[in-house]
């Protein structure tokens, strides 16, 4: 986790809007052979110069819609945003090489809290080796909002799409699931228990991995680098940010297939299970709706079975069906019901 900063308040205006780009963005520096022109004229250039295609992608996060300044410190909010964008780019199988920057802020945030979002920002990007070549601050007449644009960059063959899953593949995801929406949980808990009570400390020490996978998540660069080294292509790929069940919906829709999908299979972190217990709540749904896991979803070939079936960081969750079987989770029970985009219907049943 990053530490925080003492908060001493200058105002956004005494540097005014060039000054403020360039004073947030100075220590930036250009790791990319790409970028040939970064901050500090009209427009970037980039001059990719191989036969591999571009890969672009934008999001838009919105103040009290994407996250909440009560809980999130700034520089874990730079952080994140940077992650949300290269998730994507990762989940084309992409080297991701370059990222714009956009803020709009109102002057209720003083110059030091935009420091703290920056240092988060430039954080990641000297972690996952990514320019900062661009982007835009104005004003805002209530919250903050922070538009990222990634680029990257992929060898035509090697891209990895939603619409190409094929009947017999495998189902991969990485990592574990649903420890996001819970860190959220346990982080709105306390947010409630600190204003009946301000003087209260919180005590998060059992629910570090849920509150980090909240608050700072990482893009899985390192699980191309592996399936890359393992020598498995996927057939398609997807990032989990809107929950499982929703990304597999995605895939199965796109490409005209159905698939079954192993309760007992779902990863979860034993966290995930002890935290579940304790807010009363089924760990297959939050497994499967939780969102913001930031993993990547997969399809592999039967054949290539054997090269991810031991690896700590891959589990094999089901697999494709024909079209006409649809999209279903095989529950431990042995059950087949049908996935809907938040989870599965059992949980309507239950709400
Ligand atoms: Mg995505």
């Amino acid at each position: 986790m990053f530490e925080n900063k003492d908060t001493s308040r200058t105002s956004i205006s005494t540097l005014g809007e060039f000054g403020l780009i360039d004073h947030l963005t100075k220590h930036f520096k250009i790791a990319q052979k790409s970028t040939v022109v970064g901050i500090g004229d009209d427009a970037a250039i980039l001059d990719f110069n191989t036969k591999k295609q571009v890969v672009v992608t934008t999001d838009l996060l919105v103040e009290g819609v994407h996250f909440d300044l009560s809980y999130m410190p700034l520089k874990h909010l730079g952080y994140k945003a940077v992650m949300v964008n290269l998730s994507d780019v990762y989940a084309m199988n992409a080297e991701a090489t370059q990222i714009t920057v956009s803020i709009a802020v109102s002057n209720r945030f003083p110059v030091e809290a935009l420091e703290e979002l920056y240092a988060g920002i430039q954080a990641a990007a000297v972690t996952y080796k990514v320019d900062v070549v661009g982007g835009d601050t104005t004003s805002s007449t209530s919250g903050l909002v922070i538009s990222i644009t990634a680029l990257g960059q992929v060898a035509a063959e090697k891209a990895t799409r939603r619409d190409t899953a094929n009947e017999g593949d495998l189902l991969v995801v990485s990592g574990d699931l649903g420890a996001a929406y819970l860190g959220l949980q346990v982080l709105e808990r306390e947010k409630q228990v600190f204003r009946v009570n301000p003087n209260s400390q919180p005590d998060l020490e059992k629910y570090t991995y849920l509150v980090e996978r909240q608050l700072k998540p990482e893009a899985r660069k390192d699980i191309t680098a592996l399936l890359a080294e393992l020598e498995v292509l996927p057939t398609s790929m997807i990032d989990v940010s809107d929950g499982l069940s929703s990304e597999v919906i995605h895939i199965c829709k796109k490409s005209n297939v159905g698939c079954n999908l192993y309760e007992d299979k779902l990863p979860l972190d034993p966290q995930v299970i002890n935290t579940c217990e304790e807010f009363n709540l089924d760990s297959t749904t939050i497994a499967l709706s939780g969102g913001e896991d930031y993993e990547l979803l997969f399809t592999i070939k039967q054949d290539d079975f054997l090269k991810v079936k031991a690896n700590p960081h891959l589990s094999v969750i089901g697999h494709i069906t024909k079209e006409s079987e649809g999209t279903h989770l095989i529950t431990r029970a042995n059950t087949k019901i049908p996935l809907i985009a938040r989870g599965w219907n059992a949980m309507e049943e239950k709400e």
